[in-house]
């Protein structure tokens, strides 16, 4: 029946337009282009890391860093590791840019030591997709021992929403880890749904809750305490706590009240460029 088929045929044209909207096909355009683009990145030598520092609260002195990754490409500049690294997980480019990241931490750590600097624990991003791979934790001991650098001065920072995922895989891979004496962190806590005895078990030393609580302190209904309740839970399984993303006097006032152990965030330092962050360790005390 004609009217049949020019249903079926309006149907699946449909269908074809549906998927093939302009707005995917830019989207899978850009999605080649970054993917082409972090494939030459490594040996054009388009990576850095900044360092953003961490401030006690009680002390206000700088007590650690995290380092972030940058990506700064011949044709279209800065690209945000919120936009390019789910793609390089995807692709499987983020084993070798993830080594590449934490040989570089580690041989500016180094560095920084060899200057006389008092240096602080440097803490690097690793994506869950680096620590399933086998052998991820030999490469961190052996990067470790081929920088000379104290294990103590290394921690490690998972995203609490994708370790959770399969938890259970994750864990032997975290306890080789803890054995070779660097530290864990939980990072973006809040935003996944972590059970209180993975909580427990999992060899976790610090602890930093997700920007968007600490964002909610200055709202009409924000939450000063769930952040208290996270941290008195972090204190009670001796878990050291950090929040990101602090912006504002008042957040900073809040987390004192609730004595949190470190704040992180542009109120008290932006991520900056290796240099930057030096000064700030040869300064001895920060602004605060
Ligand atoms: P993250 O690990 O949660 O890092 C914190 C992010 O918050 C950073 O964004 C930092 O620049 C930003 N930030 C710091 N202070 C403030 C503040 O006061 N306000 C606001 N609004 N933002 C602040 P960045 O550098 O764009 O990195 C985004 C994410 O990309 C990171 O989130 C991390 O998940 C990932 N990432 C960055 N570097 C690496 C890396 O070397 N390896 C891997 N696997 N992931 C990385
Ligand atoms: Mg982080
Ligand atoms: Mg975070
Ligand atoms: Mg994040």
């Amino acid at each position: 029946n004609a009217d049949i088929a020019m249903y079926h045929a309006k149907a699946q044209g449909r269908n074809n337009c549906q998927f093939f909207t302009p707005e995917m096909n830019e989207r899978a355009v850009q999605r080649l282009l970054i993917e082409g683009g972090l494939r030459r990145a490594l040996g054009n030598q388009e990576f850095r890391l900044h360092y953003q520092p961490q401030i006690n609260l009680a002390s206000g002195a700088v007590t650690g860093a995290e380092a972030l990754l940058r990506w700064r490409t011949p044709d279209h500049g800065l690209v945000s590791p919120t936009q390019f690294v789910p793609i390089a997980e995807e692709c499987g480019l983020i084993v070798p840019i993830g080594q590449w990241v934490l040989r570089e931490a580690c041989r500016q750590i180094r560095a920084w030591q060899d200057r006389g600097l008092c240096v602080v624990p440097v803490a690097v991003n690793i994506s869950v997709v680096e620590l399933r791979r086998p052998g991820f934790a030999e490469s961190v001991a052996r990067i470790l021992y081929e920088t000379g650098v104290p294990p103590h001065l290394l921690e490690l920072e998972l995203t609490e929403t994708r370790l959770m995922q399969d938890a259970e895989s994750s864990m032997s891979v975290l306890r080789s880890l803890k054995s070779i004496g660097v530290k864990l962190v939980m990072d973006d806590f809040g935003t996944g749904y972590s059970s209180l005895s993975y909580l427990r078990r999992f060899p976790f030393d610090v602890l930093k809750i997700d920007q968007s609580f600490i964002h909610d302190l200055d709202s009409e209904d924000g939450d000063a305490g769930i952040v208290g309740a996270i941290i008195g839970m972090a204190t009670h399984l001796r878990q050291k706590v950090v929040a990101e993303g602090v912006e504002t006097e008042q957040q900073l006032a809040l987390l004192r009240i609730r004595q949190c152990d470190a704040v992180q965030g542009h109120l008290v330092g932006r991520p900056m460029e290796a240099d930057g962050f030096a000064g700030l360790l040869a300064g001895g005390m920060p602004a605060r």
